[in-house]
């Protein structure tokens, strides 16, 4: 997970929404022969005849683009575009440069003004005070691109530097210059001119719907089965991350199918909003999910420590919060249509946003859910567990090495290792040299990025200005650091170490960090992967390797439908523009049932099940969920390309600064072809027919 902070999400907003991407907006109309459309004829004759021929295209493009977003509150845009058209190439470039070094220092001081009004949200600095809410939803940014209008150096921009379409971009950006991508970074900015008080309110709903799930826990000992407690004392997992990770770490537990079961009923609980209100982050309360019902803790099980909660009995359901917030976030969202014409919807945004288009992602996503190599792998997946397939399989996690190692026996070794914040701080520059970064690169890193205690299952938060740090936000709990926080802290680093890259040593600061979120997962997925190697407890030989590439498949192929449901739920709110939250809810259910009926339930089994719809970034981080399996694909490719050059630490570093341009430029960049599906089919291919050398399960899974 990638965290914005509020000054972030506005940034998100305009640069993953479209704003990079959204093409010279045309004058609605043209009605209004007195407003600065109708100038636009005479002005650009006016220029040519000044500045001749050679500036004829810089002309029509610049003076189309500032009528476009001219308001009649501007004044009189004649006046301003004769002033600033800049012909002299040199006052061009001096503007240029005086640009960039700005917005660096605007973005990078809002980010930091965010990341502090958020700090006792995304901190654990103890207690949460009522203001805390209220600072959290603030959004000292939200003003600013209005601002940069009103002051007219957004026309500055405008005028003098070219706005391209996406599909400008895809078919000319291999050619483009460095400068010319920092150009058209600098321009897209411009794209839009949304009200600072739709920004807001979008920003709003962003951080409330983030702070209900940051506190939706479940106290796993307090989970009653026909009377039994089978998870451990003070054990408290956040939906849905821990929730789904505890149940991969099953798999190597003797009670496991219980527990899974256990865990499956939470979830399909929270999808269906009949959780009782009451029991969630609530160790006050035993709670039988199967059944239903709830009656107070008995003292001698409660915790030491736990939050002050109500231990009144009580099974009535969770309100439909849950479609609450996330309907809250499309209606904001929506706010911001009718100022995007070239991108008039939320998703249109988020696909403008990552630079790859809907049908493409889409197209993407099927090739892996439909691959006949699903069914032979699950096949091999049958055969390692000795049954036939059942709904928590998809999350089957026996294909990685550390289900050899149980839980706790992992959890020993790393509250061991990092019994503090501090232990795991100190400790980055050991990770990053035996992940093969040089001395020089290690110690750079380690100084350039900050160790929070986190409140949530654990963050990224990237700088934007040089001289500011990237934060690695963690949980460590008071006995250390268990091992679901370690896995997640070395995938934030990996995000950490990206950010650094990519902001202090691209070569335009215009251009800092990659393309789109689904790259900058894919790097986090690359040092997440080497999480036990880090430990110490195996190293990569041909049989684990093929384990892994097999392991990819299976969690590619899983979180494709997730992220296709969370797509088809944005379109039906689109659809139904009005619907409560209880018809959201039916809406969610349904949709998360006929993605698995198609493609899940022709290898789980599990008819009707709604489990796709448990992913809590469907509810706090919109749209954000394609850019796991895009980020699955992206990683395998530049696996390959890190296994064919032998060393992490060199290909990390170039492929993380060469900045923000599109996917497919990136990915040739990285690893000498566009995004694809290919190299992880081919892959599995090949794992499944390793033959004799095929991976055997290391033992029987007990229970
Ligand atoms: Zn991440």
């Amino acid at each position: 997970m990638l965290r914005s902070t509020a000054a972030m999400l506005l940034l998100a907003a305009l640069e993953l929404s479209g704003c990079k991407s959204a093409p010279p907006v045309r004058p609605a109309g043209g009605e209004a022969p007195m407003g600065p459309a109708a100038q636009a004829g005479p002005l650009k004759q006016e220029l040519l005849a000044k500045y001749g021929d050679s500036q004829r295209e810089r002309i029509e493009r610049g003076v189309d683009q500032v009528v476009s977003l001219w308001r009649p509150t501007d004044g009189d845009a004649g006046e301003y575009i004769r002033a600033h058209f800049i012909a002299d190439p040199l006052l061009l470039d001096a503007t240029f440069v005086r640009l960039e070094a700005t917005f660096e220092q605007l973005d990078g001081h809002f980010l930091e003004i965010g990341r502090e009004l958020r700090r006792p949200s995304d901190v654990d600095v103890g207690p949460l005070l009522p203001v805390d809410r209220l600072m959290a939803g603030l959004d000292a940014s939200a003003h600013l691109t209005e601002d940069l209008f009103q002051s007219k150096i957004a026309f500055e921009v405008l005028l003098n530097f070219p706005l391209t379409s996406l599909q400008e971009r895809l078919s000319r950006g291999a050619g483009y210059s460095r400068r010319q991508w920092a150009e058209i970074r600098l321009a897209n900015r411009f794209s839009r001119r949304i009200p600072p008080e739709v920004q807001q309110q979008i920003a709003k709903s962003a951080s409330d719907a983030e702070l209900y799930i940051a506190q939706y826990n479940i106290w796993m000992h307090h989970l009653l089965v026909g009377g039994e407690r089978l998870f451990p004392r003070g054990l408290r997992l956040i939906s849905h991350w821990n929730l789904r990770d505890e149940l991969k770490a099953d798999y190597a537990d003797p009670r496991g199918p219980d527990k899974q079961a256990q865990i499956l009923r939470v979830m399909e609980r929270i999808v269906t909003q009949t959780i009782p209100a009451a029991v969630i982050d609530n160790p006050r309360l035993d709670w039988d999910p199967g059944a239903n019902s709830v009656i107070a803790a008995p003292a001698g099980e409660v915790e030491e420590e736990v939050p002050n909660r109500d231990d009144k009995a009580r099974a009535a359901p969770e309100p439909n919060t849950r479609y609450a917030k996330l309907l809250s976030n499309f209606q904001a969202a929506k706010k911001a249509d009718p100022y995007s014409p070239i991108a008039p919807t939320e998703i249109a945004r988020s696909f403008e946003g990552r630079e790859i288009p809907e049908e493409r992602v889409v197209a993407l996503l099927t090739e892996i859910l439909t691959s006949p190599l699903v069914p032979k792998v699950a096949a091999l997946i049958e055969k390692r567990l000795g049954r036939s397939l059942r709904v928590q399989d998809l999350w089957y996690n026996g294909f990685q090495p550390r289900s050899k190692h149980p839980e706790n026996e992992l959890d020993a070794i790393t509250r061991k290792r990092y019994p503090n914040r501090e232990a795991f701080a100190k400790d980055i520059p050991r990770i990053l040299q035996k992940l093969g970064f040089t001395k020089q690169q290690a110690d750079f890193v380690a100084s350039h990025v900050v160790v929070d205690p986190s409140r949530g299952a654990g963050h990224a938060l990237q700088a934007a200005r040089r001289g500011d740090f990237p934060h690695l936000r963690t949980r460590v709990e008071k006995d250390g650091m268990n091992y679901k926080g370690y896995n997640i802290a070395i995938h934030e680093l990996g995000h950490n170490v990206e950010q650094v890259f990519s902001l202090y040593e691209v070569d335009h600061t215009l251009l800092a960090g990659v393309p789109n979120n689904a790259f900058t997962e894919a790097l986090a997925f690359v040092f997440q992967a080497r999480d036990l190697e880090l430990l110490g407890l195996s190293k990569p030989d041909p049989a684990a390797e093929r384990l892994r590439v097999l392991n990819d498949f299976w969690q590619t192929w899983e979180i494709a439908g997730v992220a296709l449901v969370d797509i088809a739920v944005w379109h039906w709110m689109y659809d139904h523009p009005n619907a409560e939250p209880a018809e959201l809810r039916d809406a969610v259910v349904q949709i998360a049932k006929e993605h698995w009926n198609k493609f899940y339930a022709p290898v789980l089994g599990g008819q009707d099940t709604v489990l796709l719809g448990i992913y809590s970034h469907m509810i706090s981080y919109p749209l954000y969920l394609p850019d796991y399996p895009l980020g699955h694909l992206i990683a395998f490719q530049i696996e390959e390309q890190v296994k064919k050059a032998g060393a992490l630490g060199p290909e990390f570093e170039r492929m993380a600064k060469y900045g923000s341009v599109t996917p497919d430029v990136w990915m040739v960049n990285a690893a000498g072809s566009p995004v694809s599906a290919e190299p992880l089919l081919r892959a599995t291919e090949k794992a499944l027919s390793g033959g004799d050398e095929a991976p055997r399960p290391p033992k029987r899974q007990r229970g």
